[in-house]
């Protein structure tokens, strides 16, 4: 997973303003949800595009609690995260059709994540061959969708499959 989903060292603040600055509190604050690239807003948890993805599609799901533990998340917060988790999948599955997935959380620093202090679950779409073109850890790459193509495909899927329920 740490090869896969390793945050991106950009995507962190400093470890001084990381309190102040931590992106997964401040975006749902804003109200610029497609500058954000927030897809959904849940009741305890929200849904999101990583900003520096290492693959077409990678989204992110993250508690509105400041946490770095899992273990002091609720229950319902755990619950929605993976509920979120599953339409990451479809939505994913619809704009895409990835041929797997790497879902999974780095905690702590040691472990890849870029943004400790907060944590969050990565969904990185698979395609056979992309490998080829992943960089082993912490760097960008050129994609071949940009990023607001990305995130207008997958808003797309995600309001289209929540019609269709
Ligand atoms: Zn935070």
């Amino acid at each position: 997973m740490t090869y896969i989903a390793a945050d991106s060292k950009d995507n962190a603040a400093s470890s001084s303003t990381r309190k102040a600055g931590c992106i997964f509190c401040d975006k749902p604050r804003q109200e610029s949800d497609d500058e954000n690239l927030i897809i959904y807003r849940g009741v305890n948890a929200f849904v999101l595009l990583n900003l520096y993805p290492y693959n077409n599609g990678h989204m992110m799901v993250a508690p509105y609690l400041h946490t770095a533990k899992l273990a002091e998340l609720s229950p319902e917060c755990l619950s929605e995260m993976m509920r979120l988790v599953q339409n990451c999948e479809a939505a994913l599955y619809k704009a895409y059709a990835p041929q797997g997935y790497n879902i999974g959380m780095n905690l702590g620093e040691i472990a890849g994540a870029g943004i400790a202090d907060h944590l969050h679950m990565h969904i990185v779409p698979r395609w056979s061959g992309d490998t080829n073109f992943m960089p082993v850890i912490g760097e960008t790459k050129v994609l071949p969708d940009s990023l607001s193509g990305s995130y207008e495909k997958i808003l797309t899927a995600w309001h289209e499959l929540a019609n269709a329920e």
